[in-house]
């Protein structure tokens, strides 16, 4: 073999036509069947590992379903408050402010339906815990009020709720926060709920109570 060339031929520049060089184009050919093969293989990695991500959402029991309350069955029994394996419980009261008629006396804040304006804020509170808050936002003692839950506060008992559902706009009721709610497989209030209101429901359902949009669903929470 004379010197300068290999096994393969004779080196690039010593080609004839100086276009291409037998050496040279096998090797390109080598390095992009190499590059076509990692991007392939990387290709089908990054498929699998997204099918594989999604497959694994879905086998969490949380994104599949949680548990509801069904409003039209709630009898505000006050078991939610106390049968909960979360303390304080992951039910909550809400006020949904589309159905709120903002009334100067709110019957989900205080028992004496008659209550004059100037007295409302010394009246006996239905809430144990006071978390009813009242807001002015018109002016004025008899002005429109905001009514909403401080969720800190809350223990879920539903006075508030039972209260504006017997005399008022029906506005206020209990739900439980999925963010707090463990999503057991059995709920412990479903199995002493006396009218059967605890439910699982699609996640979305539940995220979208009575049309209250997520980042308005916790009614007032702060
Ligand atoms: S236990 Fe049932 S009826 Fe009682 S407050 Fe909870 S959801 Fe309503
Ligand atoms: S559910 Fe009970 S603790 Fe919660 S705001 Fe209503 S009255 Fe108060
Ligand atoms: S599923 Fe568990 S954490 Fe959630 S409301 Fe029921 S008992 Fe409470």
């Amino acid at each position: 073999m004379p010197v300068g060339e290999t096994p393969d031929g004779p080196p690039a520049s010593e080609t004839a036509d100086g276009v291409s060089a037998p050496r040279g184009r096998r090797e390109f050919l080598l390095l992009l069947g190499r590059g076509f093969g990692a991007a392939f293989l990387g290709g089908i990695a990054a498929r699998l590992a997204a099918g594989w991500s999604v497959a694994a959402g879905k086998d969490r029991p949380a994104d599949r379903a949680r548990w509801r309350i069904d409003q039209a069955r709630c009898t505000f029994c006050g078991k939610c408050a106390t049968a909960c394996v979360r303390k304080p419980s992951a039910v909550k009261a809400v006020n949904d402010q589309k159905l709120c008629s903002n009334c100067v006396v709110c019957y989900g804040h205080i028992y004496n339906r008659s209550a004059p304006s100037d007295r409302i804020e010394k009246e006996t509170r239905v809430c144990p815990a006071d978390a009813v808050r009242r807001w002015n936002f018109s002016g004025g003692q008899d002005g429109y009020f905001i009514y909403e839950i401080r969720h800190e506060d809350c223990s879920g008992c539903g006075a508030c709720a039972r209260e504006c559902n017997r005399y008022g706009s029906k506005s206020m009721s209990l739900i439980i926060r999925p963010d707090i709610c463990l999503d057991c497989n059995e709920c412990a209030i479903a199995a002493v709920c006396p009218s059967g209101a605890i439910y699982r429901a699609p996640r979305g359902e539940v995220t979208e109570a009575r049309g209250i949009p997520e980042d308005e669903l916790w009614g007032g929470a702060r």
